[in-house]
């Protein structure tokens, strides 16, 4: 597969590998946001988490639990902010799922994770889970 991170799983490019198993590998980012700033992939290629087969689902998550505890041990931040981009909309620039992992502090300048978007609805909660549920 002609995909960087899945050339990265294969070994063929190199990248600070920090944890692997059969079905799961964590590097760390090449452009780091935050100290240890870790992206964590499936080894299956999947290009987002609805594409990911549902067994590969555990595996991926037991590693970023994995991998946050290391990150907790070495750098002892005040929290993590985990996430996904999902999407080009959402600023996914690699096209196989993986999970950043980032550590943060209280004073690090960043925010939460309501910070990446302001566009609340027109509908009311109700109607949206009325649609959601139909
Ligand atoms: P995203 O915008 O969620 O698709 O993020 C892709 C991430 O992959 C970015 O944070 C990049 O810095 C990171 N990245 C791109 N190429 C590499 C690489 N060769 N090794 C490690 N991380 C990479
Ligand atoms: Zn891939």
């Amino acid at each position: 597969m002609d995909c960087l991170f899945c050339k990265i799983s294969r070994r063929e490019i190199s990248a600070e590998i920090i944890y692997e198993d059969n079905d799961t590998m964590a590097f760390l980012d090449i452009n780091p946001r935050a100290p240890g700033h870790t992206v964590v992939i499936p080894k299956q290629h999947a290009e987002n988490i609805l594409e990911l087969t549902a067994g590969a689902v555990e595996p991926l998550f037991l590693t970023v639990k994995k991998v946050t505890a290391m990150l907790k041990k070495a750098f002892e931040p005040d929290g993590f902010t985990i996430g996904i981009n999902h999407g080009k909309a959402s600023g996914q620039a690699v096209d196989h799922l993986h999970v950043h992992i980032f550590s943060r502090w209280r004073d690090d300048g960043g925010g939460s994770v309501h910070s990446v978007v302001d566009n609340p609805p027109k509908e009311s909660l109700e109607e949206i889970a009325l649609k959601l549920k139909n």
